[in-house]
């Protein structure tokens, strides 16, 4: 997969990109990213991106043509245009299922605002999708477009070791995950659930399954409710003597 982020500060996020996983996952070639700054497209030589806005008011807003000309920059006349998302408070709120669509993709390209924002007109030309990163504003679009390149890079093959190591997380089936410990089996008079000392793998499995119904319906009542429990799960519950 090729994830490009069309920004005002490429080495900002050439930098994040580059580390840990997702670095390594680069190095592999299971995903190429690249940071494209949109100032190299001003077409003047004060290489300047931004004007006042139309109508008055505070800030400035980023013109439409040097993100046009970055975009077009990306692919040749006759191929496929790739799939643009502008991050933006606007936009409907980023999400795991989200992302697992997005790394179905060959290709996106993340544009990243800054400023009081960027001119409508290119949104209206060229954005496929706008994609918010939650109800709040942020600077600029750096921090959304590196949260959806990580989420969706860790779940491209070969990224993570294993493709259950995403799969049990929190969100991926619509749960929070359980809790998870590790060595000391004792920490501060704190004991490790005996369960998970116990090697058998069977009631490792349901204690896990239990926890992360429990966690969900006490911290997500939004996503999940008792009424909402399926047969097997309401089965689980009951067999392990636990009433909702
Ligand atoms: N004036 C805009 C508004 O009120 O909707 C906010 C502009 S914001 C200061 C500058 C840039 O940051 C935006 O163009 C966008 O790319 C990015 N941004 C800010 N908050 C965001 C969020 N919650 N999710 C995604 N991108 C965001």
């Amino acid at each position: 997969m090729r994830i490009d982020i069309l920004t005002l500060f490429p080495e900002m996020c050439g930098q994040v990109m580059n580390e840990s996983i997702i670095g390594r996952a680069q190095k592999s070639g299971k995903v190429e990213i690249v940071c494209t700054n949109i100032r190299d497209f001003s077409g003047n030589k004060h290489n300047k991106v931004d004007d006042t806005p139309y109508g008055g008011g505070m800030g400035m807003v980023m013109a439409a043509e040097p993100i046009y000309n970055c975009y077009k920059s990306l692919y040749n006349e006759g191929e496929e245009k790739p799939y643009l998302i502008y991050m933006s408070p606007k936009g409907e709120t980023f999400t795991q299922k989200k992302a697992v669509e997005l790394s179905k993709k060959d290709r996106i390209v993340l544009l990243c605002g800054h400023y009081e924002g960027i001119d409508q007109r290119v949104i209206d030309e060229i954005v496929d999708e706008e994609l918010s990163l939650g109800d709040y504003v942020l600077t600029g679009g750096e921090l959304p477009a590196l949260t959806v390149a990580d989420a969706v890079c860790r779940m491209l093959p070969g990224v993570l070791s294993d493709n259950l190591c995403f799969e049990e997380e929190s969100h991926f089936s619509g749960l929070l995950e359980y809790p998870q410990y590790t060595k000391p089996a004792v920490w501060r008079e704190r004991e490790v659930p005996e369960v998970l000392l116990s090697g058998n793998h069977a009631k490792i499995a349901d204690w896990r399954k239990i926890q992360s119904i429990l966690l969900t319906i006490d911290k997500r009542p939004d996503m999940l409710t008792p009424e909402m429990l399926c047969e097997k799960d309401k089965k689980l519950l009951k067999k392990n003597g636990i009433e909702l």
